[in-house]
């Protein structure tokens, strides 16, 4: 199978013309095909557009052309695209054609990567199960009776199914990192600012951030090379100059520093989970690392902290979906999207403001001085992704205390705007992925994909491919 195979594995196939883009593309279209049932698309290109777009590139390769061209890949349904329809999960946008494309997307496709379609996921990015979705759940590709986590589980499902070779997903309080761990592969959320969020369907606008999911960290620093940078249409990209991720990946990380929260580590999540990710930091330990314990007490109130403001924020950007300009009626609003309406308008309401919505920006602070004194004594973070593997469909659905509680150890990163991703650690005694989360500084994403890559290139997690369940 040409999609099991790393980017640069590629790129350097095809310029010794070993392979086609043709046949890479003629794969990714029979696996999405095979694994129609899995429902990680909502759109998919047409065929025969595909095939004509492969062959025209083919006949135009030269060995100065970038590394992404001739790649398929696929993106959220969350980003806007001239020629795909965009949803962003929800039936409210049903039949929106976007008179523009993102900023992320255009860069791809400058590149010559080949876009073959947009993924399932959790409707405005609510949720971290991609059961939230007016397009029928996410299937689990290493057992279908799971969920595949959320909110970008059908990009997660696409990358781990080898439909695609990376999609981009979106990272608001995990959405990236949760899908990723429960499908066994790896996904970066970037510092806030590092790509640009123009073009991007709006969750929460101080938390969303965007990037990719791939098979492995040398995947990933290939992507994020293409897409961060600032952005003239997003006032909120950096200017920070972009650092070069592709290069020294391989240079190690002995003598560095990674901190263990005693928060995170404590005894109330899943055990395999726990005893999986304490493994991971012992095997980190041989790479030449060093440990130290860290207290990080503001960790213990990132949950009501991450929906205090994701609430509030999409109450405010959702209410241009008012059936007037576009969008269909607000009735059509899934009950996940309606209630993260209601609290947060309620903690923006005159009276209750004060008390809710401005508290959780001053507890924002403090957790934000947590992590500035935690980077003082370490260099990276470690942590689970997910209190628990992948659960069966319907579990987190009935219970939205429990689904909020998914995010114990991804919201925390957003809320204060660094860096982190999850590699795949091991797998359950049934064979559901575990990932680990490896959090730097801010800006520090090559530092983390370099010990990310240092981990991979000492273990196989990330090399187990599912088969695809029909
Ligand atoms: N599960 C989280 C939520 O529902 C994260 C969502 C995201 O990152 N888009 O808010």
């Amino acid at each position: 199978m040409l999609l099991d195979k790393s980017i640069a594995e590629l790129a350097g196939l095809l310029r010794k013309r070993e392979i086609t883009i043709e046949q890479l593309v003629l794969e990714s279209i029979e696996r999405c095909e095979q694994g129609v049932s899995l429902n990680c698309f909502i759109s998919l290109r047409d065929k025969q557009a595909l095939l004509k777009e492969a062959r025209e590139k083919d006949a135009a390769l030269s060995d100065d052309k970038h590394l992404l061209y001739g790649m398929p890949f696929s993106v959220k349904d969350s980003y806007v695209t001239q020629d795909l329809p965009t949803t962003s999960g929800s039936r409210v946008l049903k039949n929106f054609i976007s008179p523009y494309t993102a900023t992320v997307v255009q860069k791809l496709l400058d590149t010559g990567a080949i876009l073959i379609g947009k993924n399932n996921q959790d409707s405005w990015g609510h949720g971290g199960s991609n059961e939230n979705t007016d397009f029928g759940p996410v299937k689990n590709p290493w057992n279908p009776a799971y969920i595949s986590g959320g909110s970008s589980g059908g990009s997660a499902v696409a990358v781990a199914a080898r439909m695609v070779t990376f999609s981009i997903g979106e990272d608001t309080g995990g959405s990236i990192r949760n899908p990723a761990s429960m499908c066994g592969i790896s996904g970066l959320k970037v510092t806030y600012g590092r790509v640009s969020r123009y073009g991007t369907i709006a969750y929460a606008s101080s938390l969303d951030t965007v990037g990719p999911l791939a098979k492995s960290a040398e995947d990933l620093a290939i992507v994020l090379q293409t897409i961060a940078g600032s952005d003239p249409k997003d006032g909120s990209s950096s200017h920070r100059p972009v650092d070069t991720y592709t290069e020294g990946l391989t240079d190690g990380v002995v003598g560095k520093k990674i901190g263990l929260p005693k928060q995170f580590f404590a005894e109330n999540y899943n055990p395999e989970v726990r005893s999986t990710i304490l493994a991971a930091v012992e095997q980190m330990k041989e790479l030449g690392l060093t440990t130290v314990e860290l207290d990080m007490p503001m960790l213990n109130y990132a949950i009501p902290i991450y929906y205090m403001l994701a609430s509030s924020e999409t109450s405010s950007n959702l209410a241009r979906y008012d059936g007037v300009r576009y969008g269909t009626g607000r009735e059509n609003f899934l009950p996940e999207s309606a209630r993260r309406i209601m609290l947060g308008t309620y903690a923006l309401s005159a009276g209750y403001a004060e008390k809710l919505y401005k508290n959780a920006q001053r507890a924002r602070t403090l957790l934000i001085d947590n992590y500035a004194d935690a980077f003082k004594q370490c260099d990276f973070i470690a942590a689970p992704t997910t209190p628990s593997p992948a659960q069966k469909f319907g579990e987190l659905l009935d219970n939205p205390m429990e689904n909020m509680l998914a995010d114990l150890f991804t919201a925390t990163i957003n809320i204060v705007g660094v860096p982190s991703l999850a590699v795949p650690a091991g797998f359950t005694a049934d064979k559901l992925p575990i990932g680990l989360q490896i959090i730097g500084d801010k800006f520090q994403e090559r530092a983390i994909l370099t010990l990310a890559r240092a981990y991979q290139d000492a273990t196989t997690w990330h090399k187990e491919v599912p088969e695809i369940h029909l």
